[in-house]
């Protein structure tokens, strides 16, 4: 079966990945997205966003996939085409043996010079000493090509998706004959709109989520489970189906 699963916080959730908001504590308690996550606040004040998008880059690099990515992942061993679309800036479907990732709000453990785009290896927000506990104020790293400053590889609020990753998804959503949503909230656009898009062309969509969202009573249907035990329902279901997704896969 040709399949899209598209990600959200929930799954990483349970690596004990702290969503976005859950990030702002401690020395970041008083800030808010608006002051972290633009680049008016970097270029503002690039210590304070470049030390915070370092925290997380070292809480992210040491927390470990769990086994919901192991299961999404393994849905291609089961002889699936897979594409994985997510809106996690973290690489636990990667490090959960996933080959084919879509990331549509960037990475957090990658960056570039916000001059000339340049990289530089290996990637200095990785760089070592790593954050001290709760994340410190850090200048980021000049680039040695136009010095200008490095600055974290994630979409910031303002700023247009990734136009290569965007349709590839949109690409992914239009060629699949499942598309499983797990962990979203189902509120931050565009990312949202592929369900919607699946929807309109008559593709079935799960919606797993512990919680009822926007897109739960549109869906064909809605698993109200974690990520864990939607994924490990779903590959048992999925072994077992009709060559297209029909009622008994939903049940
Ligand atoms: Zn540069």
């Amino acid at each position: 079966m040709r399949l899209v699963v598209l990600s959200g916080a929930g799954i990483s959730a349970e690596s004990g990945v702290p969503t976005f908001r859950d990030a702002l504590t401690g020395l970041w308690a008083r800030f808010d997205a608006g002051r972290l996550a633009t680049e008016d606040a970097f270029r503002a004040d690039p210590a304070l966003v470049w030390g915070w998008y370092r925290w997380r880059a070292a809480m992210v690099a040491a927390a470990a996939p769990n086994a919901a990515h192991i299961d999404v992942a393994a849905l291609a061993d089961d002889g699936h085409a897979l594409t994985v679309v997510t809106q996690n800036v973290d690489d636990l479907h990667e490090r959960g043996g996933a080959r084919e990732v879509l990331h549509l709000h960037g990475r957090l453990l990658a960056s570039r010079c916000i001059g000339c785009g340049g990289r530089a290896a290996p990637d200095p927000i990785l760089a070592s000493p790593s954050p001290p506990e709760g994340g410190t104020r850090e200048t980021p790293p000049a680039c040695t090509t136009c010095g200008a400053a490095f600055r974290p590889d994630v979409v910031w609020f303002g700023e247009a998706l990734p136009a290569d990753v965007w349709d590839a998804a949109e690409a992914a959503v239009d060629a699949c004959e499942l598309l499983v949503v797990v962990g979203t909230s189902s509120l931050v656009w565009p990312a949202a709109g592929l369900p919607e898009r699946a929807l309109r062309a008559g593709t079935p969509v799960l919606d797993i989520n512990p919680q009822a969202t926007p897109l739960s009573s549109r869906a064909t249907a809605h698993w109200a489970q974690t990520a864990t035990a939607g994924m490990a329902q779903l590959r048992a279901r999925l072994a077992n189906a009709a060559p297209v997704p029909d009622a008994a896969l939903f049940d």
